[in-house]
């Protein structure tokens, strides 16, 4: 490394020392500059990769004014680490777009303060209810700061090391993010009062799990609720993007289903439904485990600002709806095979996401509904049938199961086994 950017790594520490001094002072107030920043993100291009700004395109108009305010929640005083209910309060005061900045994909993000017992009260500034801290939280490498300090304390630092500092500042940028990220990290714990009990214990790890969707009626139940809000006015609702198909959802089982007492349901109505969307108000849905909301004239007309909506990436990026480690349930997965050498090889567990939970209550529907109708129902609906929930399974039924599914993979082989089909023709008595 050169002594150019030794020095210039010194000058960062410097900064980074006093930019998180200022954070872990209680309750600063927003600077000047950092509201200029925000008035200035506002208007970030429509297709602007920040997901504050993702979420800031999305928030009806008529809604961003009237969001400021912070309500008292009537949980988040109290101590409840295994309290889904207080959970979700907390992670609600986090979904002002115009308040809190902090992307979703960061180790810091919203459900992560949240878990912690914090609670968001004004821009970026977190709270505990319980020790009463405050705390403002900023990620942002303040350029104009680096320059300053540039001019200021320049020993060491002539023309030809700038030049190399300019190829390094990249890297030492992320760098210095990645301790700031660091540091917050450390204060989601240490920030709370020594007595508070939310420095010694936060929430349990699937605390942001949703309810009730290992059991088919309970997940389809809620799954109808959300559909009926949708499909009020099915014209407002946009073209959405199929759903990717892996070996635990098969697009054929949706088109399949019917919801209770209903015609063939509204497709992209249904695969919103599926993945956890819900009206909010009139061309708005939003979600209740990540609390974004999606305004649905982005997506229509004749030349729609989005083309599809993806129900699943639209989540914040630790929903349980969307992510499988959030919602922290496990699921046997993957196709049942059996090798040339005639041997069975077993799925295995894996954690799935919140929307994969309901094709299975889907799924389960279907086959029950085929079943109770007596009719014999083509090979190939029934193929991704196999992965039940591990826990209402005894290991008896499982390897019944297991075996019904190896055999029905080896018969819908058999029509695309070309070769098996022209060696057939050539003999046609074999
Ligand atoms: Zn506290
Ligand atoms: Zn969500």
């Amino acid at each position: 490394m050169s002594y150019a950017i030794e020095t210039k790594k010194r000058k960062f520490d410097r900064i980074l020392e006093a930019l998180t001094d200022s954070a872990s002072a209680a309750s600063a107030p927003p600077s000047p500059s950092h509201s200029s920043i925000n008035a200035s993100t506002t208007s970030l291009s429509l297709y602007a990769a920040s997901d504050s700004s993702k979420r800031r395109r999305i928030t009806p108009p008529s809604k961003t004014a009237t969001t400021h305010t912070s309500t008292p929640i009537a949980l988040s005083g109290h101590y409840l680490p295994s309290s889904r209910a207080a959970f979700l309060q907390r992670l609600e005061t986090f979904r002002h777009v115009t308040q809190w900045h902090i992307p979703s994909t960061d180790p810091v993000n919203a459900a992560a303060w949240a878990k912690r017992g914090w609670t968001c009260v004004d821009t970026d500034t977190v709270a505990c209810g319980v020790c009463k801290e405050r705390l403002y939280v900023d990620l942002n490498l303040d350029k104009e700061l680096l320059k300053l300090s540039e001019r200021h304390g320049g020993e060491g630092a002539d023309e030809e090391a700038a030049a190399a500092d300019e190829e390094d500042s990249f890297t030492i940028s992320s760098e210095i993010y990645g301790s700031i990220v660091k540091k917050y990290q450390d204060m989601i714990v240490t920030a709370h009062a020594e007595s508070c009990l939310w420095r010694k214990r936060g929430c349990d790890s699937s605390i942001q799990r949703i309810e009730g969707l290992l059991n088919t009626t309970l997940a389809l139940s809620a799954l109808k609720t959300r559909y009926d809000s949708l499909s009020s006015h099915s014209d407002e609702i946009p073209r959405i993007e199929p759903l990717p198909p892996t070996p635990l959802v098969d697009p054929q089982e949706l088109e399949q289903f019917r919801l209770s007492g209903q015609e063939k349901p509204h497709i992209d109505a249904l695969r919103l439904a599926v993945c956890g969307w819900q009206r909010k108000c009139e061309d708005v849905i939003e979600c209740h485990h990540c609390f974004r909301s999606l305004g649905l004239w982005l997506y229509r007309g004749e030349s729609p600002a989005i083309e599809k909506l993806d129900a699943i990436d639209n989540h914040l990026e630790y929903c349980p709806w969307r992510s499988a480690e959030a919602q922290d349930t496990e699921l046997q997965t993957g196709h049942a095979r059996t090798t040339t050498s005639g041997e069975e090889i077993l799925p295995k567990k894996e954690r799935v996401a919140g929307w994969v939970l309901v094709y299975q209550a889907i799924t389960k529907d279907n086959k029950q509904k085929k079943a109770s109708n007596g009719s014999r129902s083509t090979a190939t609906s029934e193929t991704v049938l196999g992965a039940t929930s591990s826990e209402s399974t005894t290991p008896e039924q499982r390897e019944k199961k297991m075996k019904d599914l190896l055999r029905r993979i080896k018969e819908i082989k058999k029509p695309f086994n070309v070769k098996a089909l022209l060696k057939r023709k050539d003999k046609p008595k074999a």
